[in-house]
């Protein structure tokens, strides 16, 4: 199947977030333009703000309510692709139907309105997470893309509203990126673009966002963030988190990979620039020297704990796929340092 090249309109769903504004910016500077969806007028403003330089290459449409029937009708019309990114990641959620309705029913949506009205549309990528493919181990697991994180699924069907806001988070990513691989299956024979479904695991590294205040930061580097950063106790136990991520520049360089690759086409790719213990990142954030941050004392957290390192992932297809070379921890913790003390932060 003909991929997509630079020259080329992407449509990029949630432009505003973390990770999208990165897919976008590295789509523009590819040569690309790019429709970007946002859920008002106000969060497109500053998208336009801070690409002018890109001046009518960068188009920005309100989509207000992604779970709408026919809600990206219009907005796939003369794209040559699709970067579908939006969807809920925070823990403010109760009702796991508030997940799920803006996951699924966002995710089908949009392939919907690409078989109905996206005539030029060459290839799909689906921003997926390794939430869809792991659930958390107790003993260190290395997954690949055959898994799946049912269990999930499970835990949110027997407690409903009683489930934690990450188990439902996790739930929804693993019923979208399903319900994305049934819709192909389904419509096989009248599509005539393919499915790229990407997996991150935590996804970290400075943001160009439109971000207010400290609080507003989205969830993942807030997360790095209270870790690394706050003043708050780091004893043994509240430490004790492993997992993996990528660098959010890297994620964005995925998603033009996946676009532009042939052999990308069809596959589900996990994309993990390293396992991690969050006295890693405490270490590493005080071994740069001078410090990124000096406004900060930075916490030294339990420099001698034993590190148990309890999730890992095959990499072998991103790299024959992808191929992408990873910013490192050091580098990464440089660039969000940085970024916070000129915020203020
Ligand atoms: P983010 O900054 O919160 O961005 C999420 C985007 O989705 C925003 O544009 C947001 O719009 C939109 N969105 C959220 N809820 C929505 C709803 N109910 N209806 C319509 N749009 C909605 O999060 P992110 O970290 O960049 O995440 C982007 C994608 O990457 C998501 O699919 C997420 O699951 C995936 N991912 C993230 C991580 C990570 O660690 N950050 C890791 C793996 C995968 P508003 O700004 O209007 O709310």
């Amino acid at each position: 199947m003909p991929t997509t090249q630079p020259g080329g309109k992407v449509l990029v769903s949630g432009a505003n977030g973390y990770l999208a504004i990165w897919v976008v910016q590295t789509l523009l500077e590819r040569g690309y333009s790019v429709r970007g969806t946002v859920r008002s007028e106000e969060k497109g403003r500053y998208l336009k703000e801070y690409f002018k330089p890109f001046g009518e290459k960068l188009e920005v449409v309100v989509v207000e309510d992604i779970s709408k029937p026919g809600a990206f009708d219009e907005a796939v019309k003369g794209v040559d692709a699709i970067a579908h990114t939006a969807s809920p990641f925070h823990s403010n959620v109760e009702d796991p139907r508030d997940f799920y309705q803006p996951a699924i029913r966002g995710t089908v949506g949009i392939l919907e309105s690409a078989l109905k009205n996206g005539t030029n549309v060459k290839r799909i990528v689906v921003t997926s997470s390794t939430a869809a493919v792991m659930d958390p181990p107790s003993k260190p697991t290395t997954f690949s893309e055959k898994d799946w994180n049912m269990g999930s699924v499970k835990a949110v069907e027997e407690k409903g509203k009683k489930s934690e806001p990450m188990e439902i988070y996790r739930a929804s990513k693993t019923l979208a990126e399903k319900s994305a691989w049934d819709f192909v299956e389904k419509n096989k024979d009248k599509i005539q673009w393919d499915l790229t479904v990407l997996n991150p695991p935590f996804i970290f590294g400075p943001p160009i966002h439109d971000v207010k205040s400290l609080s507003a930061l989205n969830t993942s580097l807030q997360y790095w963030y209270n870790m690394v950063v706050a003043d708050t106790p780091k004893t043994k136990e509240s430490l004790s988190g492993s997992s993996s991520w990528t660098d959010v520049r890297d994620i964005a360089e995925a998603h033009v990979r996946a676009l532009e690759k042939d052999a990308a086409g069809g596959e589900r790719i996990i994309v993990n620039g390293g396992s991690y213990h969050w006295q890693d990142w405490i270490d590493t954030a005080n071994s740069i020297q001078p410090s990124p941050i000096p406004s900060h004392k930075l916490p030294r957290g339990v420099p001698e704990m034993e590190r148990v390192y309890l999730i890992n992932y095959d990499k072998t297809k991103e790299e024959k796929i992808l191929g992408i070379k990873f910013f490192t921890q050091e580098e990464s913790t440089r660039d969000m340092l940085a970024d916070f003390e000129r915020r203020g932060w």
